[in-house]
């Protein structure tokens, strides 16, 4: 047998671009076998990818360190991800000293996974991973803002001057974060059901417009035309892969380490859908290494608006390439009076989209279609927020 040969991922260059049904592809074998068993094959310089790039691709997109090489053409192989450090990334501060606001945010992950004891319905117990931990937006759109950001950096070389994005607060608040820390100018776009938002983003010194359309994705094409007659960036979180691609490397590769410390294996996860980038990466992760466990994604009723999350129907880029068992529909009353719930049983105030999602776990247990053992749910944001939905209700 050869010997194996490892080199650093960050070191290699890899000029070919790979269709995203080719990455998940890879992906998907990689996670289900937790191995890799071929070389991604180099040339003479021993840096350059000159065979097996989607293999490469979602090597790169898995957040490994180390990849196995072989000169010229692809081998035969056998390495275990952990071999390749897989979990290398995931090494938070211990004493929580941060050289800056950058480093608060991925440098703080993992997100806490907390079980909600007094919310957890006949012994189907709820574990909630609070995303509102995330510095900026106090939102799990910190992650993707961050990401995509971070990518155009490194794909420019330098952080581009004016960032205009559609929005319905989270990422633009992140967006607007990173702007005042890069010493950039950003521009949201917000749907008119979003309008409340327009307060805090001007406080985070984002410039706002908001559009009378009602959805997030209705301004995308107005986004882009805009950002290019001005020669502003438009990340586009609906499309822009980064979106993915961050879910994968640390929100989910996160879940697998905290559920490991819980000595739990969840029956289900459940979390919202807007973009679907969290609940794609959570679904195509633990679908492919780990059996048994079911992904349910949450939208609004019919008709009905809550922040963050909508109807599949208005469409969504990752879901179609993953496995979900089921997508359950939640009214705006369903979701305020779940959170409020929350609060007063377990002393944390969370978001409309996190009542949403504890709203279709409680729907879920009262169908009989949860059995006992422990439940996932993902929790996008904080109440605080959306404090004005809740007093009308309490
Ligand atoms: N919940 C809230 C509060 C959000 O802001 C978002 C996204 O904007 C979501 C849920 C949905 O997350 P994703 O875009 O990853 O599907």
């Amino acid at each position: 047998m050869k010997s194996l040969h490892l080199a650093k991922l960050s070191k290699l260059k890899c000029a070919k671009e790979v269709e995203l049904p080719e990455i998940i592809e890879n992906i998907k074998k990689i996670l289900s076998r937790g191995s890799v068993e071929e070389t991604i094959a180099v040339g003479h310089d021993k840096q350059t990818v000159v065979g097996n790039h989607p293999l490469f691709k979602a090597l790169e997109w898995l957040g490994v360190t180390y990849v196995p090489i072989s000169n010229n053409l692809p081998e035969k192989t056998y390495v275990p991800v952990e071999n390749l450090g897989f979990f290398n990334k995931l090494k938070p501060s211990k004493y929580r000293v941060f050289k800056d606001t950058e480093e608060l945010l991925y440098k703080n992950w993992p997100t806490p996974l907390v079980r909600l004891k007094n919310s957890s319905l006949q012994g189907r117990t709820v574990w909630a991973k609070l995303e509102s931990y995330n510095p900026w937006s106090a939102s799990i759109k910190d992650r993707i803002g961050w990401y995509m950001f971070k990518k155009l950096t490194e794909k420019l070389g330098n952080p581009p001057k004016l960032i205009y994005e559609a929005t319905s607060t989270n990422t633009g608040l992140a967006l607007a974060a990173l702007s005042s820390i890069h010493g950039l100018k950003f521009r949201a776009y917000l749907p008119s059901t979003a309008a409340a938002g327009e307060a805090l983003l001007k406080i985070y010194g984002a410039e706002v417009i908001v559009s009378p359309k009602p959805l997030t994705v209705d301004l995308i094409a107005d986004v882009k035309s805009a950002a290019d007659s001005d020669g502003a960036a438009n990340l586009n979180q609906f499309e822009n892969d980064a979106n993915l691609e961050v879910h994968l490397k640390y929100t989910a590769k996160e879940l697998e380490l905290q559920i490991r410390k819980a000595g739990i294996l969840p029956k289900a996860i459940i979390g919202g859908l807007g973009t679907s980038g969290h609940m794609s990466a959570i679904a195509l992760y633990f679908k492919s290494r780990f059996n048994n466990v079911k992904i349910y994604g949450v939208v609004p009723r019919q008709g009905e608006s809550i922040r963050g999350i909508r109807r599949v129907e208005t469409g969504m880029k990752w879901i179609k390439y993953v496995e979900l068992d089921g997508v359950i529909e939640v009214s705006l009353k369903e979701a305020t009076k779940s959170a409020i719930e929350i609060a007063n049983r377990d002393g944390i105030l969370v978001g409309l989209s996190s009542g949403a999602v504890y709203h279709a776990y409680k729907a879920m247990v009262e169908a009989g279609q949860f059995s006992e053992g422990d439940y996932i749910l993902i929790f996008p944001d904080t109440g605080f927020k959306y404090v004005e939905n809740y007093q009308l209700r309490s």
